[in-house]
């Protein structure tokens, strides 16, 4: 099967009935840089720039910072790459950035919550991605945006980062593209706001998921307790394939059900062209994508999420159809 994925590399991702779906890989060190190539991957849809930070002894330099951004968009070549600002606080510790115990870490001090509150680190990391995205473009997205006003406070960063450097003369990125992550619910109910101010979506499941189903995604008692088939999670996702397209913003999701094959038809049958994964999921996904008639499945099971509908009824559903084509 390695083989035959391998063999795949070159043929883009279209369903036998025309859709053309946009497949791109998650990242976050270099050594993942090579999976862009080899996977035959669009793009990296998610780089989860803490990584870098994680394993360094102390805060990364304006300087190193910013050699390391550029490594990556070279090594990327011409394909885009989504970079995520600093997703760090809660459990993911920085042993040089002080921080108290909290009891409940996911819904903590982290992600933007931090950079906003502490906006020398947000800011220096953002003057990094932008003199490292010097004649190109820069795209950039927040994480755990919980309140429209983060997003935009963090892009208002942004800008006034972008004016000094060009004040300066010194070398910035071409365009800037800001999107914000879509894993906390309170987004759900704020999505026209919000899509008017941004330039993409990126649907973080993984953490969606955990908290619309307030179940702990690091819980070895919940796993699999909680389906992500399950009509109370693909209907706001739904909702926010379709009010992204008719807003006509591009929308992704980047967590791991894009990368597991019947999740991820069940995020083309509602709507989604453009998901992220770990780059060993590109073969299989792209494998299913090439065999999948999407107009009926989509006809199908948006019916079914229409009615009264249980998480193993949608799963047998797409278990026969993958089976059928
Ligand atoms: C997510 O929450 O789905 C996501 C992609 O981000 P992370 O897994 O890094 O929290
Ligand atoms: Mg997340």
């Amino acid at each position: 099967r390695q083989e035959q994925f391998r063999r795949l590399r070159d043929t883009p991702a279209s369903t036998k009935d025309g859709v053309d779906v946009s497949l791109m890989i998650n990242a976050g060190l270099m050594m993942d840089l090579p999976h862009l190539q080899e996977s035959g991957a669009s793009g990296i849809g998610l780089f989860r720039t803490e990584l870098q930070f994680m394993i360094a002894s102390s805060f990364p330099r304006l300087g190193e910072q910013e050699g390391f951004y550029r490594d990556v968009m070279e090594g990327a070549g011409d394909k885009p790459v989504t970079f995520r600002s600093l997703d760090v606080g809660g459990d993911k510790v920085l042993p040089y950035i002080r921080t108290h115990p909290e009891e409940n870490p996911a819904l903590g001090w982290r992600a933007i919550r931090l950079g906003l509150d502490r906006p020398a680190l947000l800011k220096t990391q953002i003057r990094a991605l932008l003199k490292a995205a010097a004649g190109r473009t820069l795209r950039l997205m927040f994480p755990m945006v919980t309140e429209v006003s983060e997003f935009e406070r963090a892009a208002q960063i942004v800008r006034n980062e972008e004016a000094h450097l060009r004040r300066h003369d010194h070398p910035t990125a071409d365009k800037v593209e800001l999107g914000a992550m879509l894993e906390v619910p309170s987004l759900l109910w704020q999505l026209d706001e919000l899509l008017a101010k941004v330039d993409f979506l990126s649907v973080g499941s993984n953490d969606l998921f955990q908290f619309l189903m307030a179940s702990d995604r690091g819980s070895t008692r919940l796993a699999g307790r909680f389906d992500a088939l399950s009509p109370a999670f693909l209907r706001p996702l739904r909702k926010v394939a379709h009010r992204a397209r008719d807003m006509g913003k591009p929308v992704s999701v980047c967590g791991e059900i894009a990368g597991r094959p019947l999740e991820a038809m069940a995020l083309l049958a509602l709507g989604y062209r453009s998901l992220s994964m770990a780059p060993s999921s590109i073969g299989p996904i792209k494998a299913m994508i090439l065999e999948l008639r999407l107009e009926p499945l989509a006809e199908r099971l948006n019916a079914m999420l229409d009615e009264d509908v249980s998480a193993s009824e949608l799963r047998t559903e797409l278990r026969a159809w993958a089976n059928i084509e």
